[in-house]
C-alpha cells in the first residue's frame, strides 16, 4: 500500500482529543486495568479522518462501479430502501413489544409474505431464514418433517445436479441426508437418464436451481418434477436466480414444492461481507403446516376498529403471530432480519408488478447482449440463449499459459470488479458473468471492450496478464500463502 498506515504516522505526544482540565482530585486507575503492551497510535483528528476515508476509498462496491459477480446478483441498491428502513417508526420498535402496538410492522411483513406468494405461486411463505443457505436448511428440514409425518423413514438421499451451488450439498448434509450427484447433459440441463436411474423410494427430494448456475433454463423442468414426484420425492428450488423469472414464470407452476428467495440478491439489499441477508421460504399447500414460525396472519377483527378517532365502515383486520400447525419451529431469534424485509418491501412497492417483470426482462436482455459481444473472443461451452447470467469457458484457446485467474486480475486494471471464476465446477476455467438489469448499455459496452482487449493481450502480451493487477492498492497476491498464513491485522515491524 502506497499510503502510510495509521500506526506509521504516529508521533509521540500528538493527540486528537482535547479534554477540559480536571477539576476534581485525580485518582489513578487500578493497576490491573493498565496495560503497557498496548501501543496506540498518537495521531491528530485530521490524521484519523484521512486514514478512515482513505480506507473506505480502497473498497470496491456496487456504488462505485460495475460488479458482474455471477450468481450473486450485485444489482444497484436504491437509496430509498435505506430511507424506509431508517424510519423512526421501524427503528424504534422492539421485538418484545405487544403485537397490538406494532401493527404497522406486522402489516409490512404480512404484505411482503403476500407479494412473495404472488410472485412465486406458493401457498404460504415464512420470512424467518436469515440468508439463502439458511433458507435451504429450512427447506430441507421441511422436506424431512413432511416425510416423517407420512411415516416414511426409508428416504435418506437428496439428489443434487453437478452444476449446483456448494451450499446445496452442505444444507443437505446438515439435515442428515446423503447427497447424490446428478449429471448435466450436453445442453446444460439435468441429464434425465441419470436422474431416472437414481429415482427410487429412498429419495427425499431433488434440489434444483432454475435457471441453473450456467444461466440456463432447464428445458425439462416439468419432466424433472414428474420424475421426482413419481418416486415420492419433493422438488426443492434454489431461488438465488429468481431475478430471471419475476413476473414471467412462477416456480410453484413449474412443479417446485418449496423454494427460498434471496431477498438481498433479487430484492436489492446490499450484501457481501456476511450480511445481514434474508432467505424467506415459500411452500406448496401440503408443506404449509411445516413452515417455521411465527408467521404473520391477518384476521377479521370482531370489534369495529377506530382509526384517527373515526369509526370505519369497512371490515377491520388485526394482524397477529401464528405458529403453523406442525411447524419445524423457529429458525431465527425473533422475526427474521426485519431491516432487510423493509428494503425488499420498499423495492417491490417502488417497482410494482409491471416494474418487477421489467427487472427480469432487462436482466435477461443485458446478459444476452454481453454474451453475444463476448462469445466472439471467448469460448462458450453451452451456446444457448441465456437467462440473467452466462458462463464462458475461460480465456481464448490461442492464449497459451493464460488462465481465468489472469483475466480476472487484469479486469481490475480496467476498473471493473471481476466476475465469478472457477464456478460452476462443471466448466473448467469458468468465467460467470451476471450484469443485472441496473447497468446501462454504456457500462456493458465498456466492460465488453475491456474483455475483448484482454482477450487480445492474452495472446500478444501474456506477461501483462500474469502480473496483473497493476493499478490496485495491492498488486498480485500469493493467494495460496494468503489462505495458509492469513495476516488479519497489522503487525508492527520488528
Ligand atoms: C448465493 C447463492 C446461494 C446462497 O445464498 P446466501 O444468501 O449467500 O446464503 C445458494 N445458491 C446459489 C445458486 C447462490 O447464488
Amino acid at each position: 500500500m502506497s499510503e502510510p498506515l495509521i500506526f506509521e504516522i504516529s508521533s509521540p505526544g500528538r493527540c486528537g482529543a482535547f479534554l477540559p482540565d480536571c477539576d476534581v482530585p485525580p485518582t489513578p486507575l487500578p493497576t490491573e486495568m493498565v496495560r503497557e503492551d498496548l501501543p496506540l497510535p498518537e495521531v491528530s483528528e485530521v490524521d484519523v479522518i484521512r486514514h478512515y476515508v482513505r480506507l473506505s476509498q480502497l473498497n470496491y462496491g456496487v456504488d462505485k462501479g460495475f460488479y458482474p459477480l455471477g450468481s450473486c446478483t450485485m444489482k444497484y441498491n436504491p437509496k430509498v430502501n435505506e430511507v424506509a428502513a431508517r424510519l423512526p417508526g421501524f427503528v424504534r420498535t422492539h421485538p418484545y413489544q405487544d403485537p397490538d402496538s406494532v401493527q404497522g410492522n406486522l402489516a409490512l411483513m404480512f404484505e411482503l409474505q403476500e407479494y412473495l406468494k404472488e410472485l412465486s405461486g406458493f401457498e404460504a411463505v415464512s420470512l424467518q431464514p436469515a440468508a439463502g443457505a439458511h433458507g435451504e436448511l429450512t427447506g430441507v428440514l421441511i422436506i424431512r418433517a413432511y416425510h416423517q409425518a407420512q411415516g416414511d423413514s426409508k428416504r435418506t438421499k437428496m439428489l443434487i445436479p453437478d452444476s449446483a451451488h456448494g451450499t446445496n450439498p452442505a444444507s443437505t448434509t446438515m439435515c442428515g441426508y446423503t447427497t447424490v450427484e446428478i449429471k448435466s447433459d450436453e445442453r446444460g440441463n439435468v441429464d434425465l437418464e441419470d436422474l431416472r436411474a437414481h429415482c427410487d423410494d429412498t429419495v427425499a427430494g431433488l434440489m434444483l436451481t432454475n435457471p441453473n448456475t450456467l444461466g440456463l433454463f432447464d428445458e425439462h423442468v416439468l419432466e424433472i418434477a414428474d420424475l421426482v414426484h413419481g418416486c415420492g420425492g419433493l422438488l426443492y428450488g434454489d431461488g438465488a436466480n429468481f431475478n430471471a423469472l419475476m413476473g414471467i414464470a412462477k416456480p410453484a407452476h413449474l412443479g417446485f414444492d418449496v423454494m427460498h428467495f434471496n431477498l438481498h440478491k433479487t430484492f436489492s439489499t446490499p450484501h457481501g461481507g456476511g450480511g445481514p441477508g434474508s432467505g424467506p421460504v415459500g411452500v406448496s399447500r401440503r408443506l404449509a403446516p411445516f413452515l417455521p414460525g411465527p408467521i404473520v396472519v391477518r384476521e377479521v377483527s370482531e370489534e369495529s376498529c377506530v382509526c384517527g378517532g373515526e369509526e370505519h365502515e369497512e371490515e377491520c383486520y388485526i394482524l397477529r403471530w401464528a405458529m403453523p400447525e406442525r411447524s419445524i419451529g423457529r429458525m431465527k431469534s425473533f422475526y427474521g432480519n426485519f431491516s432487510v424485509l423493509i428494503k425488499a418491501y420498499t423495492y417491490i412497492r417502488m417497482l410494482g408488478a409491471e416494474g418487477l417483470r421489467q427487472v427480469s426482462e432487462n436482466a435477461v436482455l443485458n446478459a444476452n447482449y454481453l454474451l453475444h459481444r463476448l462469445k466472439k473472443a471467448y469460448p462458450l461451452p453451452y451456446d444457448r440463449t441465456c437467462m440473467h447470467e452466462f458462463v464462458l469457458g475461460g480465456p481464448p484457446p490461442e492464449a497459451e499459459g493464460i488462465h481465468t485467474m489472469d483475466v480476472a486480475k487484469r479486469l481490475m486494471d480496467y476498473g471493473f470488479h471481476p466476475p465469478t471464476v472457477y464456478f460452476p465446477l462443471i466448466v473448467r476455467e469458468a468465467i460467470m458473468i451476471e450484469p443485472t438489469e441496473t447497468e446501462s448499455k454504456d457500462t456493458l459496452d465498456a466492460f465488453a471492450e475491456a474483455m475483448l482487449k484482454i482477450a487480445e493481450e492474452a495472446v500478444h502480451n501474456p506477461d501483462l496478464l500474469h502480473s496483473a493487477p497493476h493499478v490496485t492498492p495491492v498488486t498480485r497476491l500469493d493467494e495460496v500463502r494468503a489462505a495458509r498464513e492469513p495476516r488479519l491485522r497489522w503487525v508492527p515491524p520488528e
